[in-house]
């Protein structure tokens, strides 16, 4: 089989990638330039045609997401979700850093198809030189005529702007990154109603994340057709899987959605570090369920990583080898969680701290059994009963992980 072709990471090795120059000698905004003569009608359509689901985590079809948008609002916006928090993944970051055009260009021809004449790119505070480039994408933009008023003389205007956040990693998720735009404290917001109804100062609002909006050029320029034509039946397009933890050659990874686990991890990332064994797996970010090892064949698609009892999230692959302490990494994680939580809900601020203090008790080999019941009780008063989906998040590798890993949890505790 021929090796796959980068597509969505095809400029990010260049010399000055990040340059419009060098964006612009690759066929850089030429995707734009069809999309101004096609209606954003058509424009809405060959996305949902094309079949892309957002690539922030939860997944959602992007056309119709754009179809939602009430066309005869006399205001819109579209905002990026640059803000990446998710232990594991750091994709939207390198195309930031490496390629911001690709990016910019999908903002564009998105805000065109939904009539949205200001977006808003939201970029987590830490990412310095992601904020640079984003920067300097923009103006570099304004002085080609690929931002401003009448954009390649086609009418339409479109101004952007960036905004950093402060490093929260509820500010992820869309309306809270909303809230912390509209300069309030980053919480989330009860949905329905949902964004493209009402989302910045009420206003219909169009929030994708960066890898998302870095498909949308190559599907207007290639054609629906050709992007439905990667991936499986319920899951599109290539996408960047993040490898980290116990393998040798951690990094980005652009393979087809569907590429199986195993491929990725052995084929790609050079398999697990000293020839041992994989005992767990993470396969979304730390918020989705942990996979044990005879689970390595599965395709990494929305559906079936559903099927298999977890989620594809944000494709950042976690393995850990057979020497990892599965109660000391869950204990890990949950303390990420809990230290995130905006604490507006009592589940997630209250049930999370007992649940790290539980495991703590735990790790520390000074638990008994009524503290691996407790984490139980717990998980099951948390998970989908929170505002938003951080509480249920917090809860799935506690409880996949205890599942999977009881022998050792039984070890830790007295009877
Ligand atoms: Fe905030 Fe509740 Fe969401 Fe936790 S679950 S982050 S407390 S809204």
């Amino acid at each position: 089989m021929t090796p796959w072709q980068p597509v969505l990471l095809s400029n990010v090795n260049r010399p000055n990638s990040e340059r419009i120059t060098t964006y612009m000698a690759h066929g850089g905004y030429e995707a734009l330039r069809k999309a101004l003569n096609m209606a954003p009608a058509a424009v809405i359509a060959e996305v949902k045609a094309s079949g892309l689901r957002g690539r922030g985590g939860a997944g959602f079809p992007t056309g119709v997401k754009w179809g939602f948008i009430a066309q005869d609002a006399p205001v819109k916006y579209l905002a990026v979700n640059t803000d990446e928090g998710e232990p594991g993944t750091f994709k939207d970051r390198l195309i930031v850093e490496r390629d911001p055009h690709s990016i910019l260009e999908g903002v564009i021809i998105s805000a065109y198809a939904v009539g949205a004449h200001r977006a808003f790119v939201y970029i987590r505070g830490e990412f310095f030189l992601g904020v640079k480039r984003w920067i300097k994408a923009i103006a570099d933009a304004y002085q080609h005529g690929f931002l401003g008023k009448d954009i390649l003389g086609s009418g339409f205007d479109l101004d952007v702007s960036v905004h950093r956040g402060a490093g929260a990693y509820i500010c992820g998720e869309e309306t809270a990154m909303i809230e912390s735009l509209e300069g309030k404290r980053g919480e989330p917001r009860l949905k329905p109603p949902y964004p493209a109804q009402i989302g910045m100062w009420d206003q219909p609002t169009i929030v994708q994340n960066v890898e998302t909006l870095a498909n949308i050029r190559h599907i207007i320029g290639r054609g629906a057709a050709w992007y439905a034509s990667i991936g499986t039946e319920q899951s599109k397009g290539p996408k960047i899987f993040c490898v980290s933890g116990h393998v040798n050659r951690p990094g980005n990874y652009e393979l087809p959605l569907g590429t199986p686990l195993r491929e990725i991890i052995y084929e790609h990332a050079g398999g697990v570090r000293m020839g041992r064994r994989i005992k767990a797996i993470i396969p979304g970010g730390v918020s989705t369920p942990i996979l044990p090892p005879d689970k390595l064949d599965v395709p990494m698609a929305f559906e079936t990583l559903a099927a298999a009892g977890s989620a594809l999230g944000t494709g950042a692959i976690v393995v850990m080898d057979e020497t990892t302490d599965m109660v000391e990494a869950i204990r890990r994680i949950t303390s990420f969680f809990v230290h995130e939580s905006c604490g507006i809900c009592v589940p997630c601020r209250i049930g999370g701290v007992r649940l790290l203090e539980t495991l703590e008790t735990i790790g520390a080999g000074k638990g008994t059994l009524a503290d691996l019941e407790r984490l139980d009780y717990l998980s099951r008063s948390i998970s989908g009963l929170t505002f938003c989906p951080m509480g249920t998040g917090m809860c799935e590798p506690i409880a996949s992980g205890i599942n999977l890993f009881r022998s050792e949890f039984d070890a830790r505790v007295a009877a």
